[in-house]
């Protein structure tokens, strides 16, 4: 067999795999969700306590970020891909959108 074909064939027993044990599994993960209630919502409040000081000091430093590259940010750019305007903060971003992708003229549709 072939690696193409088995890799078809491995998606297709995988989702079939998954279509029969569907309803399955989400029993199991009620039931576990349920069982263990007290612990996940400690482990939760746990892992949200631990990286508080993380999460803040990550938010004040994109503020940062944001403060200094502001005029960079928000500055308007051709994509050279569509010729559509964009914000240079979301350009690579915006090149991952249908619109770009349908209308590339750096990778026309069929070409690759
Ligand atoms: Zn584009």
């Amino acid at each position: 067999m072939d690696n193409t074909t088995n890799k078809k064939c491995r998606k297709e027993y995988y989702k079939k795999y998954n279509e029969e044990n569907k309803e399955c599994r989400k029993e199991y993960y009620k039931k576990y969700n349920e069982e263990n209630k007290d612990k996940l919502n400690k482990y939760k409040k746990e892992y949200y306590e631990n990286n508080k000081e993380y999460r803040e000091k990550n938010i004040i430093r994109s503020k940062e970020y944001y403060e200094k590259n502001k005029e960079k940010i928000k500055e308007k750019v051709e994509c050279d891909n569509c010729k559509s305007v964009v914000c240079l903060g979301s350009l690579s971003k915006h090149k991952k959108t249908k619109k770009c992708m349908n209308n590339g003229v750096t990778y026309p549709r069929g070409d690759y």
